[in-house]
């Protein structure tokens, strides 16, 4: 199925108003308890045709939220592309120039390559710097059940199972193509105390992906106690069982031959060891394992990209609740 054969059921708010913002930065802007406490960073529009972060954010401004303790960021990150985003052609504001998420090392940001995703990048970067927390919000190219990606640390893997939401966590380490926001710097260093964690909530233009967004911004609030009791408790729906997938391999395309045996599901299991689930010009790509999960399979297969991720559940699912 091709993304456009997806509804957009959701409107692309007016961030106008958050222009301005007051960190010196466009479209950012602090919400400082004068307390202490963490400071979280949440962030919308790393890709432009993501619309469920900035409605996510929208609601937080128009909620007036006031942290109570720390201090709370909200940035839209790919301005540009979102002001591209045209419903009757939804997938061609994904970025301007290039995917803002494969940038987050050091050496792009410091070196001397343009670009508007770039450029973008680097006047984030001292916001991302100063983070203590991370939610960055994305959804999918197809509709799937909420994920929560965690990366490869312990330290993700504690806090989305904290959050309790949503029932998926994936625990995976990233793209060949580069390296994502919540891999950045302190967020995938073990010695840090930096955490990062980034939700796909849903089909980008589905309904549910929104209310998932909403939620996961207040759970997090809530779980970093930077909320009242009270602004949680009238939003939050009940906790659920959560299931953890280790992903195991990121398989990259590296031809323009690669094509897909047949149309994945996302979270489709393949029973069998040895099954072949795709081709790349002369190259086979086989399940490794019994019961291997196919997590976006992508159907942007660009030479370099990813095209699928493979994991199993660590845990069977009905004893999910039971270990972590
Ligand atoms: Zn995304």
């Amino acid at each position: 199925m091709a993304d456009f054969d997806h509804r957009v059921e959701l409107r692309a708010p007016d961030i106008s108003p958050y222009r301005l913002g007051n960190t010196g930065v466009p479209y950012a802007t602090t919400l400082d308890s004068g307390r202490a406490g963490p400071h979280l960073l949440i962030t919308a529009l790393v890709h432009g045709n993501e619309l469920c972060g900035a409605i996510a954010l929208d609601f937080l401004f128009r909620a007036d939220l006031q942290p109570v303790r720390g201090k709370l960021t909200l940035a839209f990150a790919n301005v540009a592309a979102y002001a591209q985003f045209d419903p009757q052609r939804p997938t061609t504001s994904r970025f301007v120039d290039e995917d803002m998420n494969r940038l987050w090392n050091a050496d792009l940001l410091d070196g001397d390559r343009h670009s508007v995703e770039l450029e973008r990048a680097r006047v984030l970067r001292p916001l991302v710097e100063q983070a203590d927390v991370l939610l960055d919000i994305h959804s999918m190219q197809d509709r799937c059940t909420p994920l929560m990606l965690c990366g490869a640390l312990d330290k993700g893997r504690r806090l989305a199972r904290e959050l309790g939401f949503p029932a998926h966590i994936v625990a995976d380490s990233g793209h060949d193509a580069g390296q994502r926001l919540r891999d950045y710097a302190g967020f995938a260093d073990p010695r840090s105390r930096k955490t990062a964690l980034l939700i796909e909530c849903g089909q980008h233009w589905e309904r549910a992906s929104a209310r998932v967004a909403i939620e996961s911004t207040v759970r997090l609030l809530h779980q970093l106690q930077m909320v009242g009791p009270q602004f949680a408790a009238d939003r939050l729906s009940p906790d659920r069982s959560q299931m953890l997938i280790e992903v195991t391999d990121a398989v990259t395309v590296n031809s323009d031959r690669f094509r897909f045996t047949r149309t994945y599901r996302s979270l489709e299991v393949i029973p069998r060891a040895g099954t072949l689930i795709a081709t790349d010009a002369g190259r086979e790509i086989r399940t490794q394992y019994d019961n291997c999960v196919l997590i976006m399979p992508s159907r942007r297969l660009a030479r370099g990209q990813t095209a699928v991720r493979l994991g199993h559940y660590h845990t069977p699912p009905a004893m999910a609740d039971a270990a972590d």
